[in-house]
């Protein structure tokens, strides 16, 4: 019988107040009898319309209906069927505009908690099965894919399957993309992603990383010398952006992507790193994404004692998740919305010692659809904070477009591609945040996919 709560099977949660002094999960996961207990709320639609919000069309009533009579290994093969990386996706996804924002139980109460359920599946399995999948025959035809983020784990894993050699040049020390150096541990947590690796290496493929390509090597390199027939461009949109107002070259001043990189992919949090980071008191975070909430949350458990989001709107036309942000509020950050900063202050030594802000108002809608924000005259005042994270967005790095002949790019410097993701070059496809410009995972992911089957349907026809 159908479970007819209205409210979805709550997820257990480390309290506000502990978890804003670790870095360990926020949230703590089902166990199976509440995964059970919310998959009986899916009602097993005939026309299931959470599958038309899903990037990726995992079979969701499906995999729910194994969950429900607690077959887990059924349900992880069904979600895996079309979707490599569920313990990701089941936990940064931002399902409230996806599947479960077209689920029909959202219509009177609130939807069945999809990606709570997928995660579950995906540790499931982890903790009780992670089986390392075995090598598939080699076709012996080599392919490169640039960058290890989700869409070039993705395309990897792909090709993999197929049999094709593939090789993962990473710029980093470590493979992952953001999902290692920009979403947390408290979010996301690092051993998930290298077990996610671990497992693509079984299937064969090679792990190269502080291989920058346009550096160490060129794409045409790739091609001429190493005797790679395609090449997959993932490098994401790494590349930050600035106010440009005075004040931004003082120290104290960091980019969100230079912040959370030293402190997830560095571990500047752990006392025996040696990875540099300003122990501040007052914090600004400017911008109202997720990133931003990632900031401000890091520099919480930090240690700084007042953390302020600074975002230009209200909290109505705020980018970030829903959940990010009441997460975030739980454990402490102060938002102040309607606020933009003139000028960051320095003292003597050229370090931050506060940051000059006027207060806005919402006036009409502009080419975004979202009200315009204009400064209210005479509504200055100054922030007393010793540290400011720029959190603007982001665009993707110039250098594997200005070192490839004849790479196209659009006038935002994402690589312009055709329907089968191959780019103005021949055989050299691309995907992900380095095509869309700063998305999300599952778009990323679901771009390698499409890129690898049309890798694949080029490779057959010569
Ligand atoms: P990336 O993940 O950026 O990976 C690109 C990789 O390419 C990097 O490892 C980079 O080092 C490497 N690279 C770059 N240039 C080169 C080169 N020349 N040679 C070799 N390697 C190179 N999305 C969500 O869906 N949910 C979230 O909750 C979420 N939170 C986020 C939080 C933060 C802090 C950030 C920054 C982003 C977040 N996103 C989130 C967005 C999401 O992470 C990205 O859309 C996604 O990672 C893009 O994947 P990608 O594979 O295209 O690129
Ligand atoms: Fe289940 Fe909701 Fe999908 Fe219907 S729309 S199949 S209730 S998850």
């Amino acid at each position: 019988m159908a479970n007819m709560t209205l409210t979805k099977t709550p997820m257990p949660e480390q309290d506000p107040n502990v978890r804003n002094h670790n870095f360990q999960e926020v949230a703590l996961g089902y166990t199976a009898e509440m995964a059970m207990e919310e998959a009986k709320r899916c009602l097993q639609c005939k026309k299931p319309k959470c599958v038309e919000g899903c990037p990726v069309n995992i079979h969701i009533p499906e995999f729910i209906a194994k969950v429900a009579e607690g077959d887990f290994q059924a349900a992880y093969e069904i979600v895996t069927s079309t979707n490599a990386l569920p313990a990701l996706s089941g936990r940064v996804c931002p399902q409230e505009s996806q599947c479960e924002s077209k689920c029909v139980r959202g219509v009177k109460g609130e939807p069945v908690a999809i990606g709570r359920l997928e995660r579950f599946v995906a540790d499931w399995y982890r903790e009780n099965v992670n089986a390392m999948p075995e090598k598939p025959e080699s076709n012996g035809i080599k392919v490169a894919v640039v960058g290890s983020g989700p869409a070039g784990l993705t395309c990897a894993a792909e090709l993999a399957k197929k049999g094709y050699e593939v090789t993962i040049f990473e710029a980093l020390h470590r493979a992952g993309g953001v999902l290692v150096y920009g979403i947390p541990e408290f979010r996301l947590p690092k051993a998930i992603v290298a077990n996610e690796v671990r497992k693509l290496q079984a299937m064969g493929v090679t792990v190269m990383t502080d291989m920058v390509i346009g550096k160490v090597l060129s794409i045409d390199e790739l091609f001429d010398e190493m005797g790679f027939k395609a090449v997959f461009v993932g490098s994401g949109a790494g590349l930050p952006m600035f106010m440009h107002i005075p004040g931004e070259a003082l120290r104290g001043v960091y980019s969100a992507n230079e912040y959370l990189t030293r402190v997830n992919l560095m571990k500047a949090y752990e006392e025996a790193s040696d990875t540099p980071i300003i122990v501040s008191k007052a914090v600004a975070i400017v911008g109202g994404g997720n990133v931003a909430m990632d900031a401000a949350r890091c520099a919480k458990r930090l240690g700084a004692e007042t953390v302020y989001i600074v975002y230009r709107r209200g909290e109505a036309e705020m980018p970030a998740r829903l959940e990010e942000q009441h997460h975030a509020k739980e454990e402490g950050i102060i938002f102040k919305t309607l606020t933009n900063p003139t000028e960051i202050l320095g003292d003597e030594d050229g370090r931050v010692k506060g940051m000059t802000c006027i207060q806005m108002e919402l006036g009409e809608p502009d080419a975004s659809g979202r009200r315009r924000p204009i400064p209210v005259e005479g509504s200055e005042f100054t922030l007393d904070v010793d540290t400011v994270i720029m959190s603007l967005g982001t665009s993707p790095n110039p250098l594997i477009r200005s070192t490839t002949p004849g790479l196209e790019v659009n006038r935002k410097g994402c690589l312009v591609v055709n329907e089968d993701h191959m780019t103005t070059r021949d055989q050299v496809y691309a995907g992900g945040d380095a095509v869309t410009g700063a998305a999300t995972v599952i778009l990323a992911m679901g771009a390698g996919k499409e890129a690898a089957a049309a890798i694949d349907r080029a490779m057959q026809a010569k």
